[in-house]
């Protein structure tokens, strides 16, 4: 366990901008938070979880208690016919995903090269190339901060929706500890989503070689946030009701949508933002990324306040465009 007063925040987020925390909490085993959370010097003071940073746009200095879970492990349990991992909140998304595909278990392939751990994975439900994490998750352990109590929600206990769970709804109230996974014996590739099937230029699509053709497309569309400050896509790609979108389309002949169940469709916030000519875009050092109208980006010295001031222009132009109302991916810190 490490207490760090007056922490910088700047290698803990992935857009690379200033910012403070003033306390930063370092946690090795999930016992060690009960011991430090009722400290005086702590009372009273807001806590945030942050795992590697990359979901997440600091505007301000935050007035409270930063606490990062490196809990680690992961352990294997045979399961009838599907194979179960517990893994521990502080892992990294990306390393677990290559642990399995290596080890010949498919699943979790198609959510490869996403940033951060695995503690935050259930928070927005990450999603990518036709998976979600509600998919292949059998279980979440997490503390209740303010009580101290330890919980178990399976799966159908955790509100998951895309990029949404009961994690996301109610910040500050959980850590997440651990988080199991269930991997079917009986693995079939999803090779649905546009794309994949062609980067896999008829290799046999094992669990290693889709997690390959995932990295390899990755790689050529999303900026490295190791090079160029980004928390990948900012915006969620809103949903509207299917007679919405007919009337949308109407006026707006070729506006892309997708069927998303229950009624309702999938607009692409990308193409939303790119045909209000922001793709490429500079204000100062906050940008819009040239390869991803989505992907907001620090060229360097920019401000949290920067890329947020930027982040609603793109928003309210959007909404006097084709009044759809954008919704941010990344947790706005303080929260907005
Ligand atoms: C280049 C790039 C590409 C990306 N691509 C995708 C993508 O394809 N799909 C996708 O879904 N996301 C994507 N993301 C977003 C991001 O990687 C994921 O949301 C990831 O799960 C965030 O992990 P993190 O550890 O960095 O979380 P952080 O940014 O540290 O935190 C995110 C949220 O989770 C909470 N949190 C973190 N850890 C815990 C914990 N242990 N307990 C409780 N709450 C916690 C935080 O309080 C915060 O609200 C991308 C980001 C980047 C930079």
């Amino acid at each position: 366990m490490r207490l760090v007063a007056d922490a910088d925040l700047r290698p803990l987020n992935s857009f690379r901008v200033a910012a403070r925390a003033r306390w930063l909490l370092e946690l090795h085993a999930p016992g060690e938070f009960s011991r430090l959370r009722d400290e005086a010097r702590l009372a009273g003071l807001p806590w945030l979880v942050v795992g590697g940073g990359s979901n997440l746009l600091f505007v301000d200095d935050y007035p409270g208690v930063v606490v990062r879970p490196l809990f680690r492990g992961r352990e294997w349990h045979e399961d009838g016919d599907a194979w179960r991992l517990r893994v521990g909140a502080g892992e990294s998304w990306h390393e677990t995903v290559r642990f399995c595909v290596e080890a010949g278990r498919g699943g979790l392939e198609n959510l490869s090269l996403i940033p951060g751990t695995v503690g935050a994975a259930p928070v927005q439900n990450i999603g990518a190339y036709g998976v979600e994490l509600s998919d292949l998750l059998h279980a979440v352990e997490a503390l209740e901060m303010k009580s101290g109590k330890r919980h178990r929600f399976a799966v159908d206990a955790c509100g998951f929706a895309y990029r949404h769970s009961r994690f996301k709804a109610e910040p500050g109230r959980w850590l997440i500890l651990a988080v199991e996974l269930r991997l079917p014996k009986r693995w079939r590739p999803r090779l649905d989503y546009p794309g994949v099937a062609e980067a896999l230029a008829g290799a046999e699509p094992t669990p290693r070689a889709v997690s390959d053709a995932i990295c390899a497309i990755r790689r050529r569309k999303l900026p490295d946030p190791a090079a160029l400050g980004n928390a990948g896509s900012f915006f969620q790609n809103p949903l509207v009701t299917a007679a919405d979108y007919a009337r949308l389309r109407a006026a707006h002949p070729g506006m892309p949508g997708y069927p998303a169940g229950a009624g309702r469709v999938k607009l692409s916030a990308a193409w939303l933002i790119e045909r209000c000519g922001w793709r490429g875009r500079r204000e100062g050092d906050a940008g819009v990324s040239a390869e991803h109208a989505l992907v907001l980006v620090n060229h360097g010295r920019a401000s949290g306040a920067g890329l947020w001031a930027l982040a609603r222009r793109i928003r309210d132009s959007v909404a006097a465009r084709f009044g759809v109302e954008l919704e941010p991916e990344p947790r706005v810190i303080p929260d907005q």
